[in-house]
């Protein structure tokens, strides 16, 4: 008898982590945009977040989680989250992961808004690229699509049974499969700074509200505070575990930035770190992590070495980093339960495209890796509690739009999105904003097309839900008063 079919969008963890938890018994597919190496999970520096050492529990970490999310959190996603992580860990700890040790203990890291260090990681800023590749190296059964953008997801009778996806030659291609699960990351691409891959624009979230799923908490965007910043433009992300580490953010006189904004000074939560390096900017300040501080700098983290010779910096002389605040992780997304299932049937979501309500207003440092580990393992665990037969599906085309849309220029949207929807948002400019973007179409004949209709389509919903929530909540800053 021919196995159900999985097909799953995304190659980053969470849908790796799916994969292999299903690999064995059924026909799986994974359809990814760019090479399967490109994703924000191989980008992630810090680790990942679990109460895995003597000190801690899962209540220390569902406390700080809660608090870190504005109390906005779901109480049954935290405590799947902090009460699963650990066990997630171990097992793939037996399946052969290793995390880097200190002592013969594992080594964990500190950071922001954690009240002791739980931060797991590999090769010392490397924990996404080692963990991906670690999960990838073991889908030895996957039928691999790279270089595929999902463009439509296909319902018959209300229930999705396939994706429509474009090649680099925008042809078209149709995968079908008893399961459909979303796992296409968040949304960073949607602004002109940002931390995510350039593949991360926001398209399973516009495809999801296409195909009639519940999108929630779509305002809730974390920024991060400190980007690398150099002759007007970022370059990746310096992490927040260099000022675990004990750096500090200083201006161009040398003078603390943190100091006196809150009691956790440079370790703050992010949006406050950020909001408050937003304002220096925007009165003309320089800001500079100051490392001097951190000990054995290049050995602790030797990807951001990498990246900081790669781009000239003189860190070693100066013992500063130039830093800017950008786009960094979706808190909301398309609604889910505790397995990854959405309102519509046959359609899963998990990873950062999805809200099962982890992170409420405002995400808790190196949760979200754990999240894509957690919730991979919980999407698979219900779709093998299911019997579902395998389809033989009418052919369904491609929704067909117009050749010749009316598309804006994707530099001019998303210096528009990061105006009105970035670290500060006015409500007067949001409106205007949705006048602005109402006046074009949506189409998908090419992959630049789809992408810029997607991204017209997930700025549409932060707007909308930027304007409903009138105060200010975690992530989400609303300023009232008089449009400049
Ligand atoms: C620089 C950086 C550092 C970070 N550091 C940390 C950290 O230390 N700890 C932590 O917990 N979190 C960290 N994060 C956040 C974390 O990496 C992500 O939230 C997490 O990896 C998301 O995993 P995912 O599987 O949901 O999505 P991703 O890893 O983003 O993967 C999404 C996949 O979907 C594909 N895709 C997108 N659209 C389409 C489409 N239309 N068709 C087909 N495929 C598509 C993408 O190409 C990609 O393969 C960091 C993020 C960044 C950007």
């Amino acid at each position: 008898m021919s196995k159900e079919r999985v097909i799953i969008v995304g190659s980053g963890i969470s849908g790796c982590m799916a994969a292999l938890r299903l690999m064995q018994d059924y026909d799986v597919t994974i359809i990814t945009k760019g090479q399967k190496e490109e994703s924000n999970s191989m980008l992630a520096q810090g680790g990942v977040a679990a109460a895995v050492s003597k000190s801690d529990t899962p209540k220390k970490h569902f406390s700080d989680t809660f608090q870190a999310g504005c109390f906005h959190n779901k109480v049954r996603a935290v405590n799947q989250l902090v009460t699963c992580g650990p066990v997630v860990i171990q097992k793939l700890m037996e399946e052969g992961m290793t995390f880097d040790e200190k002592d013969g203990e594992l080594s964990l890291g500190l950071e922001g808004a954690h009240r002791l260090p739980r931060i797991l990681h590999i090769g010392g800023d490397q924990t996404g690229k080692f963990l991906t590749t670690f999960l990838q190296e073991k889908l030895t059964n996957i039928n691999w699509q790279e270089q595929q953008m999902a463009i439509e997801l296909i319902k018959q009778n209300d229930v999705a049974i396939g994706v429509h996806c474009l090649d680099m030659e925008n042809q078209l291609h149709t995968y079908y499969g008893e399961h459909i699960i979303l796992a296409s990351g968040g949304l960073g691409q949607l602004f002109p700074v940002t931390t995510n891959a350039a593949t991360i624009s926001g398209d399973g979230l516009a495809l999801a509200y296409r195909a009639g799923a519940k999108l929630t908490d779509m305002e809730f965007i974390q920024f991060h505070p400190t980007l690398l910043f150099l002759n007007g433009r970022c370059h990746g992300l310096i992490s927040e575990a260099v000022r675990g580490e004990g750096a500090t953010l200083v201006r161009t006189d040398g003078s603390a930035v943190m100091t006196n904004i809150h009691p956790m000074a440079d370790l703050a939560p992010r949006d406050v770190v950020a909001a408050t390096l937003f304002e220096e900017i925007e009165t003309g300040n320089d800001i500079f992590l100051d490392i001097d501080a951190v000990a054995h700098f290049e050995e602790r983290f030797p990807a951001i070495t990498a990246s900081l010779d790669a781009h000239q910096v003189p860190f070693r002389e100066t013992k500063r980093i130039p830093v800017h605040p950008g786009a960094h992780f979706l808190m909301g997304g398309i609604r889910t339960d505790l397995h990854g299932k959405t309102n519509v049937p046959g359609l899963y979501a998990i990873g950062e495209v999805a809200n099962a309500g982890v992170h409420g207003a405002n995400r808790l440092a190196s949760n979200s890796l754990l999240e894509t580990l957690v919730f991979g393992e919980k999407v698979a665990e219900y779709i093998r509690t299911q019997e579902t037969k395998p389809q033989n599906n009418p052919a369904i085309p491609l929704t067909s739009h117009a050749k010749a849309p009316h598309l804006p220029d994707k530099q001019l949207l998303q210096e528009k999105i990061w105006e009105t929807l970035g670290i500060t948002r006015k409500p007067e400019k949001i409106t205007e904003f949705l006048h602005w973007i109402a006046a074009f179409d949506y189409a998908n004949h090419t992959r630049e097309a789809a992408e810029i209709s997607h991204m017209l389509i997930t700025a549409k919903l932060i707007a909308e839900s930027a304007l409903k929530r009138t105060e200010s909540l975690g992530a989400h800053r609303i300023l009232k008063g008089v449009m400049k």
